[in-house]
């Protein structure tokens, strides 16, 4: 019998799997996408969070404890567990050299990459060339690999892990790690989380899914049906305003508009609704999808004019471009009117400081609602360019309660045998929010910890034993 199955193919999976193959475990790894899919949400990105006190070879300056902390409980609004976004965040810290070990290598960040050169390290070659080195890594280990196997449901013996199964293909282990994603692929759990809003509109029909089609959330759905401990809203995820033209999945990084804190954003009704300069853009980008989903027929327009040109990293699609602001207007469909007059109350509105957009500047607005705090300048400068944004699901936060051995809990006790990792258990630490990189913080820590747990208890390690391991 295997020692460890692991369910799900990316970075947490992966991780967890050469944990545990490390720790002397048999590992399996069963990826319900075909092989050139594989790779989930992972292979789409670019960089993790790391805390570091000095600079460390890709990190600049310092990122302590506390201030990854700090920047975790702001975005989340405190809807974070304490101690296990504690424990990502010091895994953080020493997590890179092992990932280097296993054939992943590190660049540092381009200039423009959302002010993220001291807090984040960037994969040379992305989430694609991490994933291609753990897989060969895996497969140099013997760990078993399975293309094509998506797992539609377990079997549980109370809280203990039995099989998985494959239609009807039944696969035993002694212990599994779930890394299967959320469910943010599926899209009539979407609509259903979503609901229908006031103007009667179903939200999650204009969504659009940045990563993998492969994250259904069959076995999310499978455990709270079983009777595990669930955490997170199901309503809330990492949802981020994204080209209106990207595709529904797999659009990926290229498709995101990265200008809303260089200009304005408009809703079909031309009027603004949000400080687009609240926050450096990392620890804000995440928010704009939702803002846009509570907009009308969740769309909106990111506004800028030439002066903004070059600072940011350019989207896949061109922007609509216009000479005037009435030309923009018409050739995305807006009022007229109604935009130009937001605009000009906006451009009456600046108040111009020293403009730098690698600090919280003090260019802002006065007598204009919403504000903008920081980096506002006047739309006046032509040409003027427009991008359509729809909400973009990055990844659900819906997940289950883990502990800080990554032990999955049914009734406040831990099972014996069955851990998660990943997006799977994320909502432990992201209830709401998100800062840049932290997703990759929190698989490769819980991964790494689910897949030394699952070889300890496969091999009968005591637990003491599994913390030092991990
Ligand atoms: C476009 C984009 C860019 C991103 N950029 C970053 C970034 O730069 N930094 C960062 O920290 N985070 C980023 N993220 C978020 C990041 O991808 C996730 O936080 C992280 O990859 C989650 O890893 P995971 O292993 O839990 O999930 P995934 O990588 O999505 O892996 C889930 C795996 O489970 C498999 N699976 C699903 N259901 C089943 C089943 N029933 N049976 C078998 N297998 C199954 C899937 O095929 C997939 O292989 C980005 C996400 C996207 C979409």
């Amino acid at each position: 019998m295997i020692d460890v199955l692991v369910i799900g193919g990316g970075n947490a999976a992966l991780c967890a799997a050469l944990m545990a193959r490390e720790a002397g475990a048999s590992v399996m790894v069963l990826e319900s996408a075909p092989r050139e899919w594989r790779g989930g949400n992972s292979q789409h990105t670019r960089n993790l969070r790391c805390m570091h006190d000095a600079p460390q070879d890709v990190l600049l300056e310092a990122y302590p404890e506390e201030e990854f902390w700090q920047d975790l409980l702001k975005v989340t609004g405190g809807i974070t567990n304490e101690h296990l976004a504690r424990v990502a965040i010091r895994h953080s810290a020493t997590c890179r050299d092992w990932m280097r070990k296993h054939g992943v290598n590190f660049q540092p960040p381009l200039s423009g990459t959302l002010h993220l050169a001291r807090t984040n390290a960037f994969f040379m070659g992305g989430g694609k060339a991490l994933i291609n080195a753990y897989y060969r890594s895996a497969e140099a280990l013997g760990v078993q690999i399975r293309y094509d196997s998506p797992v539609d449901a377990l079997e549980l013996d109370g809280d203990r892990f039995v099989a998985a199964r494959i239609g009807d293909t039944r696969i035993e282990a002694r212990t599994c790690v779930l890394a299967c994603g959320g469910f943010e692929s599926n899209l009539a759990w979407l609509r259903e989380a979503w609901g229908q809003n006031e103007r009667g509109e179903w939200p999650a029909d204009n969504f659009l899914i940045r990563g993998t089609r492969y994250n259904m959330g069959v076995l999310l759905r499978y455990m709270i049906d079983a009777g595990a401990d669930i955490i997170g809203d199901p309503s809330q995820s990492h949802c981020v305003a994204i080209d209106a033209r990207a595709p529904m999945y797999d659009g990926g990084i290229c498709t995101r508009i990265d200008c809303v804190s260089l200009g304005v954003v408009v809703n079909r009704d031309a009027q603004r609704f949000y400080d687009e300069g609240e926050d450096f853009w990392p620890k804000r980008y995440a928010i704009w999808g939702r803002l846009t989903a509570m907009q009308p027929g969740q769309i909106a327009y990111s506004i800028i004019d030439a002066k903004a040109v070059g600072r940011f990293m350019p989207p896949v699609f061109p922007g609509t471009r216009a000479d005037t602001l009435e030309d923009l207007a018409r050739a995305v469909g807006l009022d007229v009117d109604a935009f130009v007059d937001t605009i000009h109350q906006y451009n009456a509105a600046c108040r111009i400081g020293t403009f730098d957009h690698t600090v919280l500047d003090d260019c802002h607005t006065e007598g204009v609602t919403p504000a903008k705090t920081h980096w506002a300048r006047p739309i006046d400068t032509a040409p003027f360019y427009a991008y359509p944004v729809r909400p973009g699901i990055t990844f659900t936060y819906l997940g289950l309660q883990v502990d800080e051995d990554a032990t999955v809990h049914f009734g406040g006790k831990p099972s014996p045998n069955l851990f998660a990792a990943g997006e799977m258990m994320a909502g432990n630490v992201l209830g709401k929010g998100y800062t840049a990189g932290v997703g990759m913080t929190i698989g490769t820590a819980f991964g790494r910890i689910a897949g030394t747990s699952a070889a300890a208890a496969a091999l009968n390690k005591n637990e003491g034993a599994r913390r030092e391991a991990a």
